[in-house]
C-alpha cells in the first residue's frame, strides 16, 4: 500500500491532550518561564538590580563585576526551576533561531564539580560561526563571531520534554563589529528612531525623552496533519507542494473563514499558547483564515525589540508542540498553489514615555499637529523608500504571494482612509496660498471629534493595500508569513527616524527665518504631501488599473526577488542606512549576498525537488494506468470487439501519453537549464537568471502537466496525497 493510502488510514481525527494548566487562568502562569523585572528585583542585589534596569532603559553598559551578580541571580533563579543548561540565543541570517547548549556544570582545578554561571558566560559567547552566512564577511574579515548579551530583552527557559534551558538573547556580531543576525541592526534602527522622534516630539512635549517603536504581528499558518505531510516530499523538503491539482471544493464557498476551529486544531492550539504565556508572548486571538486549514493568532503589541523576539519564538513552538499532536506546521507564504496564501502583517506605531501613542488622533489642535507630523512623516518614508520596503519582504516564498490577487501586490502603496485622504487633500490645497499667522484654521482640525468616523472608515477597510493605516497604527501587509520581523522593522523604522531628522532640520530652518514653530511645521507637512501623494492610494490594490496607474505615477513594481533585492544596495540605500546607523556599506553588501544566495538555494532545492517527484513518482504511477489501459484495450481488440468499443480508453490513453512526455522532456531540459545557471559566477546574475531560466521557464508549465495527469491517473494509483486530502480532513 502507498504512503498516501497508509497516511490516511492512520489519520485520527482524535483531538490529543492539553496540559491541564490549559483550563486555569492565563495569568496564573503568563511569563512563569521569563526573568521579568519582578523576578530581578528578588533574585538581584540592589545594585545588581538597579544596574540591570538602568541598563535596559537607556543602554548604560554593566561592568563585569555586577555582571557577575546578575549572572548568578539567572542562575538562581533558573535552578529553582530545574534548569540544568544555558544558551546564548539567536537569530542568524539563515531565518531561524540559533542556540548551542553548556550546562552550568563544570570541574573546579582541584576536580570539585560545581555549577556555575559567571558574568563572562552571560555576556559574551563564541558559538562555531562558520556553519551561518556571513555574505562574504568572513572573507574579508576575521572568521569568528560573537553572540553577545542584549540585556533589553529578557532572558527565558525553554522546556522541551523534561529539559530545561535557561536562554540568554544576544545579538550576533563578527570579530571587527559587523553585524552577523537579524537584532544587531534592529536595535541601531530602534535606537535611531527613539533620537529623531524625541526631537520631533519635543515641539510639542518637552517632557518626551524616550520614543519606543511598538509592534503588534499577526502570524498566519496552515495546519496539516503529519502523516500526508510524510507523504509529500516536496512539503517535506520546500515546505510548499509543487504539484497537486485543484479540489473540486476550494475556498469558493469561504466556510472557513471565522468558522468553528476544528477540535484537533484546537487542542493543538490551547497547547502552544500555554508554552506561549509562560513565555511572556501575550497571544490575545486565534482564529480560522480565509483558506481551508489556515489559521492565525495575534499577540498585544509590544516594544519592537521584544515582539520580534516572541514571533521567532512563537514559531519555533508552533512547530514543535505541533508534533506532538500529530500535525504539522506550515509557516511558507505559499503552501498550496490556487489557494489563498499566508501573510504576516506588522502592526507598527510609536509611544513615547508619556503615554502617548503618536499614530492616535489626539484631543487637542497641538496633539493633532503631532498626530498629523508623524503620520505625514510616515507617508513621506515610504514614498522615498518603497523601493527598500520591498526589498524587506523579498524571498523566494513571498514571491508566490506578492500579487497573487490575494496578497497585497508588490507596488508599495499606502492607504490611509477616506477621512484622512481629506485632511490631507484640506492641508494640501492651501499649499499655494500663503500660509500667515491668521491662517491657523488648519490648526484647529477636529480630529478627535471624527473619531466615530474614523473607526468606520477603518473596520470597512481596504484589505488590498501593503501598507494601511488602521485607525492608530500602519499594518505593514505585505511581509511573509516566515519571515523574521526584524527585517521589515529594521527597515521601517530606519526610514521613519531618517524622515524624522529631515523633518526636523526642515522646520528649523524656517523657525530660523522668524517662522512661527507651529506654522513652520504646517508648511513643512504640506510640502511632504505634496511630494508623497503619489504613494497613497485608496482603492482595489488586486485590480488590473492600478497596476496601470502605478507605472503611470512612476511608482516601482518589482516582481521577483532578485531585482527587488538590488533597492538594498543603492547609493540611496548605503546613505540611508550609514548615516543613520544602522548598516555600513560592506554589511548591506554581506546582506544582498546572503539574501541572493537564499534565493538562488530554494528555487535550486524546488527545481530539484520537482525533478525527483516527476521521475519517481509522476511518472511512474502514470506509466501503471497506461498499461491498465493499454491492457483493456488489447483485450477488447482480443476478444473481437470493433473499435467503439474502446474508443474512449484509446483516447484516454494518447492524452496519458501526451502529458507523460510532456512531463519527461521538460523536467530534463529544466535539468539540462541547470547545468548552464549553475555556471554562472557573479550572485545577482545567477538569481536571475534560476528565476527566468529554470522558475518561470519551467514550473508551470511542469506543474500544470502533472496536474493533468493527476485528474486522469486511476484514484488507486496516486501516490501522492491530493489536496482535498490533505485540506479538508480533520
Ligand atoms: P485586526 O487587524 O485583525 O483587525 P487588530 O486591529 O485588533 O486586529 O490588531 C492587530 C494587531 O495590532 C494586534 O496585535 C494589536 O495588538 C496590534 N496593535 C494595536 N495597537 C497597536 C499599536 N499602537 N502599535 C502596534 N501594534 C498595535
Ligand atoms: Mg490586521
Amino acid at each position: 500500500m502507498s504512503l498516501r493510502f497508509t497516511a490516511i488510514g492512520n489519520i485520527t481525527n482524535e483531538a490529543s491532550g492539553v496540559p491541564d494548566s490549559a483550563s486555569s487562568k492565563i495569568t496564573a502562569i503568563f511569563n512563569e518561564n521569563v526573568f521579568t523585572i519582578k523576578t530581578a528585583r528578588e533574585f538581584l542585589s540592589d545594585e545588581a538590580y538597579k544596574s540591570l534596569i538602568t541598563s535596559i532603559r537607556g543602554g548604560k553598559k554593566i561592568d563585569r563585576i555586577v555582571a557577575n551578580q546578575i549572572a548568578n541571580g539567572i542562575r538562581a533563579w533558573a535552578e529553582s526551576k530545574g534548569v540544568t543548561h544555558y544558551t546564548h540565543w539567536f537569530q542568524p541570517l539563515t531565518g531561524t533561531t540559533a542556540e548551542k547548549h553548556d550546562s552550568f556544570f563544570t570541574l573546579k582545578s582541584d576536580g570539585t564539580a560545581i555549577e556555575e554561571f559567571d558574568g563572562a558566560a552571560l555576556i559574551q559567547q563564541e558559538p562555531d560561526a562558520s556553519s551561518f552566512p556571513s555574505g562574504g564577511l568572513r572573507a574579508t574579515f576575521e572568521a569568528r563571531g560573537y553572540t553577545a548579551w542584549d540585556p533589553s530583552s529578557p532572558a527565558f527557559i525553554i522546556e522541551i520534554g523534561k529539559g530545561k534551558t535557561l536562554c540568554i538573547p544576544t545579538i550576533f556580531v563578527s570579530y571587527t563589529g559587523e553585524s552577523l543576525d537579524y537584532k544587531a541592526p534592529l536595535l541601531k534602527a530602534l535606537e535611531a528612531l527613539n533620537k529623531s522622534a524625541v526631537e520631533v516630539c519635543n515641539y510639542f512635549d518637552k517632557n518626551v525623552t524616550k520614543v519606543t517603536a511598538t509592534l503588534g504581528w499577526e502570524q498566519e499558518y496552515f495546519v496539516i496533519d503529519e502523516s500526508l505531510v510524510n507523504a509529500r516530499p516536496d512539503l517535506v523538503q520546500c515546505g510548499r507542494t509543487v504539484f497537486g491539482a485543484a479540489p473540486a471544493k476550494g475556498q469558493q464557498l469561504e466556510d472557513h473563514y471565522f468558522g468553528s476551529i476544528p477540535e484537533r486544531v484546537y487542542a493543538f492550539m490551547r497547547d502552544y499558547e500555554q508554552e506561549c504565556y509562560k513565555l511572556g508572548i501575550p497571544l490575545r486571538t486565534r482564529h480560522n483564515e480565509v483558506a481551508p486549514a489556515q489559521f492565525e493568532c495575534a499577540p498585544i503589541f509590544e516594544e519592537v525589540n521584544i515582539a520580534v523576539d516572541h514571533n521567532a519564538l512563537l514559531m519555533d513552538i508552533m512547530s514543535r508542540v505541533a508534533k506532538r499532536h500529530k500535525l504539522v506546521v506550515l509557516l511558507h507564504e505559499k503552501p498550496f498553489a490556487g489557494i489563498n496564501g499566508s501573510g504576516k502583517h506588522n502592526n507598527w506605531s510609536m509611544a513615547t514615555d508619556t503615554g502617548v501613542n503618536l499614530l492616535a488622533p489626539g484631543k487637542t489642535p497641538k496633539t493633532n499637529l503631532m498626530f498629523l507630523t508623524f503620520f505625514v512623516n510616515i507617508i513621506k518614508a515610504v514614498h522615498d523608500h518603497a523601493d527598500i520596503m520591498r526589498a524587506a519582504i523579498a524571498s523566494a516564498q513571498n514571491d508566490h504571494r506578492l500579487g497573487a490577487n490575494e496578497a497585497p501586490p508588490a507596488i508599495i502603496s499606502v492607504f490611509v482612509g477616506q477621512y484622512l485622504s481629506k485632511v490631507l487633500s484640506d492641508v494640501e490645497a492651501r499649499v499655494n496660498t500663503k500660509f500667515d499667522e491668521q491662517d491657523e484654521a488648519i490648526l484647529k482640525l477636529d480630529l478627535h471629534r471624527s473619531i466615530p468616523e474614523l473607526m468606520l472608515d477603518n473596520t470597512d477597510r481596504n484589505r488590498t493595500s501593503p501598507f494601511a493605516f488602521t485607525g492608530n497604527k500602519f499594518e505593514f501587509r505585505a511581509v511573509g508569513s516566515s519571515a523574521n520581523c526584524a527585517i521589515s522593522m529594521t527597515v521601517l523604522n530606519t526610514i521613519m527616524a531618517d524622515t524624522l531628522k529631515k523633518f526636523k532640520l526642515d522646520v528649523d530652518a524656517l523657525i530660523e527665518k522668524g517662522d512661527k514653530k507651529e506654522i513652520a511645521i504646517m508648511h513643512v507637512i504640506q510640502k511632504y504631501i505634496v511630494e508623497s501623494k503619489n504613494v497613497l492610494f485608496e482603492g482595489d490594490g488586486y485590480s488590473d488599473e492600478w497596476h496601470h496607474e502605478a507605472e503611470r505615477r512612476g511608482l516601482p513594481n518589482l516582481k521577483t526577488t532578485p531585482v527587488a533585492l538590488d533597492a538594498m544596495v543603492s547609493d540611496k540605500a548605503k546613505k540611508l542606512f550609514e548615516s543613520n546607523g544602522v548598516y555600513s556599506h560592506t554589511e548591506l553588501e554581506a546582506r544582498h549576498e546572503i539574501e541572493l544566495e537564499k534565493y538562488i538555494k530554494k528555487v535550486q532545492i524546488e527545481a530539484r525537488v520537482m525533478g525527483d517527484l516527476a521521475v519517481n513518482h509522476i511518472l511512474p504511477n502514470a506509466v501503471k494506468y497506461q498499461n491498465v489501459l493499454l491492457e483493456n484495450i488489447n483485450g477488447l481488440k482480443a476478444a473481437g470487439l470493433d473499435e467503439t468499443t474502446y474508443a474512449s480508453q484509446l483516447s484516454l490513453l494518447k492524452e496519458v501519453s501526451a502529458h507523460i512526455q510532456i512531463v519527461h522532456t521538460k523536467v530534463h531540459a529544466m535539468v539540462e537549464a541547470r547545468k548552464i545557471v549553475n555556471n554562472i559566477e557573479d550572485t545577482r546574475t545567477k538569481a536571475i537568471a534560476y528565476e527566468s531560466q529554470v522558475k518561470s521557464a519551467f514550473f508551470d508549465e511542469i506543474r500544470y502537466h502533472v496536474d493533468k495527469l493527476e485528474h486522469l491517473v486511476d484514484d488507486e494509483i496516486w501516490t501522492l496525497p491530493k489536496y482535498r486530502e490533505m485540506l479538508f480532513l480533520r
